[in-house]
């Protein structure tokens, strides 16, 4: 392993005595980066430990809005959300994700960071834009049957592996972001990714000394909540398709709906096309077809991966069926619930 030295980061403030954040990571759990510099992919001069950051540690709640700390651990936090009136959703992705060990160690902000599970990534034999930029894509022409079908470019096509940050993006959290020079800024999950382009090795808005401190919810959205994975294993496996899923029926109409796309796009999909095509209408399963058609329409398959189209359409319309019939079964029900 190529050595590196460590600087131990106890507040946010500590940031600006960093002395470079050139070829520099960020350590959280580990789960992740520790892997990917055994392997090489990753070779940091300098690691920046967070084991010590601990006023990050802490979920605090004001006037509805969940502020969850960058080091609060995904078993911490599934805890959390699982006894929260209205965080089904969170909860439900988490514990759906890798393993108990595992989210006993990841971190919030990890699991929103972790890198892609992409093979051609990990194999340093094979062309990855990603991990080597300019040498090709190996998946496009490859074994590609994890890879994604929204979202790609001619040289990416790898996809986003979180559970947890499909979530985020259908509650539209924010993260809370402190750079080495004292200013801290937030920013919408939902913009925090950037898709591959002929960048592929960019993968967020983050510069190299931005921290993220904290993860907030402002507003859980009402209604029914949903988070549906497709997996080739119940447990340590990745999404293969994923759904996310919102929705409430007031009045006979959807008037509250928010979907996000897990194992699909090289960030966690928010699909606004689907949810523009519902929102306002009475629902149905021929509208629910009609919005899984809207955003499926630019979808495009690289051989391995074409039975994503058809799997990832019947778990976006089974998921809003289920979401609304709950909502039929409980009409005056304002708080998640678990529909499964
Ligand atoms: C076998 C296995 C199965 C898994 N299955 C799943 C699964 O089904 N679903 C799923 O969602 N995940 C799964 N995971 C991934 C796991 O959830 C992630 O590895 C974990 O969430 C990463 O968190 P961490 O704290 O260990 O991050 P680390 O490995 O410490 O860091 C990951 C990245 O985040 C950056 N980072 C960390 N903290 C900060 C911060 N505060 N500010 C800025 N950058 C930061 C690091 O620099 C690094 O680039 C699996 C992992 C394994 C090994």
């Amino acid at each position: 392993m190529k050595p590196f030295s460590v600087f131990s980061l106890q507040h946010a403030e500590d940031l600006s005595q960093v002395a470079s954040f050139k070829h520099s990571r960020f350590l959280a759990g580990g789960t992740n980066l520790v892997d990917l510099m055994k392997h090489q992919i990753e070779r940091p001069d300098h690691i920046i430990d967070l084991s010590g950051f601990d006023e990050a540690n802490q979920i605090t709640e004001d006037d509805g809005r969940v502020v969850i700390g960058a080091m609060v651990t995904n078993t911490a936090l599934a805890d959390y959300a699982y006894k929260h009136p209205r965080l089904s959703l969170l909860a439900q992705a988490l514990l759906a994700g890798a393993t108990v060990q595992l989210r006993n160690r990841a971190s919030t902000a990890g699991n929103l960071l972790q890198r892609t599970r992409c093979y051609y990534f990990y194999d340093t034999s094979k062309a990855c834009n990603k991990r080597e930029p300019g040498s090709g894509c190996a998946a496009k022409e490859g074994f590609n049957r994890i890879h994604a079908i929204l979202g790609t470019s001619e040289h990416c096509i790898a996809t986003h592996p979180s559970d947890m940050a499909t979530a985020m993006v259908a509650l539209d959290a924010r993260v809370h972001i402190c750079n080495a020079a004292g200013v801290r800024r937030e920013l919408p999950v939902r913009e925090l990714y950037t898709l591959p382009g002929d960048t592929p090795h960019v993968e967020t808005q983050l510069a190299d000394d931005d921290l993220i401190t904290a993860v907030s919810i402002d507003t859980v959205p009402r209604g029914t909540h949903i988070y549906q994975k497709v997996r080739d294993r119940s447990s340590y496996a990745f999404a293969l398709v994923s759904v996310a899923c919102t929705l409430r029926v007031n009045e006979g109409v959807i008037d509250e709906v928010s979907l996000a796309l897990g194992g699909v796009a090289p960030r966690p999909w928010h699909a606004h096309q689907a949810e523009a095509c519902l929102l306002g209408n009475p629902p149905s399963p021929e509208l629910f077809a009609q919005a899984a058609e809207a955003e499926l329409k630019d979808a495009r398959s690289y051989g391995g991966n074409d039975y994503k189209v058809p799997v990832l359409r019947r778990t976006l319309t089974h998921v809003l069926n289920q979401a609304s019939d709950h909502q039929r079964a409980h009409p005056s029900h304002e708080g998640a619930m678990y529909a499964r």
